[in-house]
């Protein structure tokens, strides 16, 4: 049986640990668990530890369980990880808090739009394709500082973050270390990086909020 509060006590103590060592502020550092897939009582077991921040992949998934939970819960946060199709942004807006995957044009456009509409303005991050990975989601490393602007300016975005996945199977640092220089050049205040294989890597580059899901929850199905 995965015992979900000790994994959370865990991961957050080497989190700390890690903080400890390279200097940085571990009060700083946002645990986001990653609830995509997982059965409902392991998320509840987070919940009932007092967990509060929640990270999610697909719009639909997270509407079958999250406003139910924000009804029965307090204080909860919850982020959307996944990526964004614009005939959900709608929703996404009324369901989320922050909004990670921001990495087009049409879609910041959508998103203020339906922002104006529900009366809400929710933070959001630029999702970086840090590995330039074909098959992977995020604005190009070249498009980044003129599509930051462009999210700002023209959108009329809170651009609160960047967010990033490093390609598979290679040392995550120089990818961490890269939107790290990102989001300096353009005053970008948080960074979203690392998942249970390598957060306490992310921790050591400067992550703002690392992304944890099968080492608080197990496996998924
Ligand atoms: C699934 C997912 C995570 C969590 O991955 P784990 O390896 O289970 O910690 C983090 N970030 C994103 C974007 C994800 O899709």
């Amino acid at each position: 049986m995965t015992d979900v509060a000790a994994n959370l006590a865990d991961i957050q103590a080497r989190l700390d640990k890690r903080a400890k060592k390279w200097g940085q502020d571990a009060s700083k550092v946002t645990l986001i668990a990653v609830s995509k897939k997982q059965p409902v009582e392991r998320v509840e077991a987070a919940l009932e530890a007092g967990h509060k921040v929640f990270g999610e992949n697909r719009v639909q998934e997270a509407l079958g369980k999250w406003p139910e939970f924000q009804e029965k819960y307090e204080g909860i946060e919850l982020h959307l990880i996944g990526p964004l199709q614009s005939n959900k942004a709608k929703e996404a807006v009324a369901l989320f808090d922050v909004i990670q995957t921001v990495d087009r044009p049409k879609i910041a456009r959508t998103l203020f739009e339906e922002m104006k509409k529900a009366g809400r303005n929710i933070p959001v991050f630029i999702q970086i394709n840090i590995g330039a990975e074909e098959q992977k989601a995020g604005i190009a490393i070249d498009d980044a500082d003129a599509f930051i602007t462009e999210c700002r300016e023209v959108h009329g975005l809170q651009v609160e973050g960047l967010m990033c996945i490093p390609p598979a199977g290679e040392q995550p640092a120089p990818f961490f270390a890269l939107l790290d220089k990102i989001a300096k050049r353009n005053g970008v205040e948080k960074l979203s990086m690392g998942m249970s294989s390598d957060f306490e890597i992310a921790v050591q580059f400067g992550a703002s909020l690392v992304r944890v899901g099968t080492g608080i929850f197990g496996s998924r199905d």
